[in-house]
């Protein structure tokens, strides 16, 4: 007999309790579908008939988006096409509680419409004394089209030409800044720019001189950038784009830029993201001078760029609670890195293995410090265990024919995961 024709049906499949559970958790649709590609496969031949159910089970996803969580062992800390920070657990709880019905902009005192997202606000000002007010928008990005356009639509932006950047993914800071209708009045050249070229630049059209943060590349040799103080001089307001998130001077990243301190040489806005070495959620946020910071929230644009409750909840989180995941990375001691990677590389090896610790070189990422190297230890593996590895989603690097799996951008909880990933990884190579 044809042994097509004992392919259960559908509805005969799902009445498996499993699937029935999983339907009510997951959504008919997600489980309907894996039942039918189980189905496809027993047509085919690759699985039994009497297993379609087992295999429709075995394939469902953990939750209800096709996003899965994997293990960051690239050594970029902050990994754009990662997700850049890890949340904090106390930011991830924050994020429970907020996605139910929560008091975001209610006074539960009072009974009355209370102001959105206090919490964080006030969080994010204990954590930058410096600035007079902060706001927050959905990201950087936004952060920067939001004082383009309420400080200069319709005026210009004065900006060294060092400092025209893209920040990936083809997206160019300079037709940011140009979509909102301010108009770029570049001055100096690409390795050096002085105050003189500011000074000669500004007039009654400019709306502010702005200060971006090369974050991902550097130009060595005859250079010559001018600083927020000199800027501050000048009477017009300086906006200072730092891009990383670091709110106030980290001695680990000596040459990084940090709100705090470009607040005190003058700047009036500072703008940056959340979700680099602040290591907190996706978020743009704004430092400032009063009026200014004011000024962009009352500007209609705010509205379409402000955060949900889910991001005003994990940045307050982040900002009040323990040092988020991405700070401990770039803090953690090589030492205790070096000791986990030999740790691991010897299980692994005692059954027989080819994996060995080696000293490595993380990086930041994207988010900052081009060209900083921080010191780390890595599992180096053949490099045929990319792809099984992958599959059980651990993302290391490859490097001179080998692949890496740097420990310091993963959590140290991760490392019993990497060590049974590796040992099931290793029928495959
Ligand atoms: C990353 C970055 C941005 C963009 O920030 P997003 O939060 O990704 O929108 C802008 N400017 C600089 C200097 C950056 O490093």
């Amino acid at each position: 007999m044809d042994p097509r024709r004992l392919v259960p049906r559908t509805d005969a499949v799902l009445a498996d309790p499993r699937l029935r559970e999983a339907a009510a958790r997951l959504g008919r649709a997600i489980v309907k579908a894996a039942v039918t590609s189980a189905q496809q496969e027993a047509r085919e031949g690759t699985i039994a008939p009497s297993s379609v159910a087992d295999a429709a089970f075995a394939a469902l996803p953990d939750n209800a988006t096709g996003l899965r969580p994997v293990v960051n062992a690239t050594g970029v800390l902050l990994h754009t096409n990662l997700g850049r920070a890890p949340l904090s657990d106390a930011a991830r709880a924050a994020v429970t509680t907020a996605s139910g019905c929560a008091d975001v902009e209610y006074d539960l005192a009072t009974g009355r419409r209370g102001p959105r997202g206090a919490g964080a606000l006030a969080a994010l000002s204990a954590a930058c004394p410096a600035a007079e007010a902060v706001q927050v928008v959905n990201n950087n990005a936004a952060a920067l089209v939001l004082a383009a356009t309420a400080l200069a639509a319709g005026r210009e932006i004065v900006i060294g030409r060092g400092e025209m950047v893209e920040i990936g993914d083809g997206f160019r800071l300079p037709d940011l800044l140009t979509s909102t209708g301010a108009r770029l009045r570049e001055v100096g050249t690409t390795n050096r720019t002085v105050a003189r070229d500011y000074a000669d630049a500004i007039g009654p059209d400019t709306g502010f001189v702005l200060k971006v943060h090369p974050s991902n590349f550097r130009i060595e040799g005859f250079t010559a950038e001018t600083s927020v103080n000199d800027l501050a001089g000048l009477g017009v307001p300086v906006v200072v784009d730092i891009g990383s998130g670091l709110l106030a001077p980290d001695p680990v990243l000596p040459d990084e830029p940090d709100a705090a301190t470009a607040l005190s040489a003058g700047a009036a806005l500072v703008t940056a993201s959340g979700d680099k070495l602040l290591g907190g959620p996706q978020a743009g946020l704004l430092l400032g001078r009063r009026d200014i910071v004011e000024r962009l929230r009352r500007h209609p644009l705010y509205r379409a760029l402000r955060v949900d409750k889910l991001t005003l909840a994990a940045l307050e989180a982040t900002l009040r609670g323990p040092r988020p995941p991405a700070v401990q990375m770039l803090h953690a001691d090589v030492t205790d890195v070096r000791r986990r990677a030999e740790t691991l590389a010897k299980d692994l090896a005692a059954t027989g293995i080819d994996a060995l610790a080696i000293d490595t070189a993380a990086a930041v990422g994207g988010g900052g410090a081009p060209g900083v190297e921080l010191p780390s230890a890595a599992v180096s593996l053949p490099a045929a265990y990319e792809s099984p590895l992958r599959e059980r989603r651990v993302i290391g690097r490859l490097d001179s024919g080998r692949l890496l799996l740097d420990l310091r951008s993963t959590d140290p909880a991760d490392d019993a995961t990497l060590r049974t990933a590796v040992r099931a990884a290793r029928e495959e190579t």
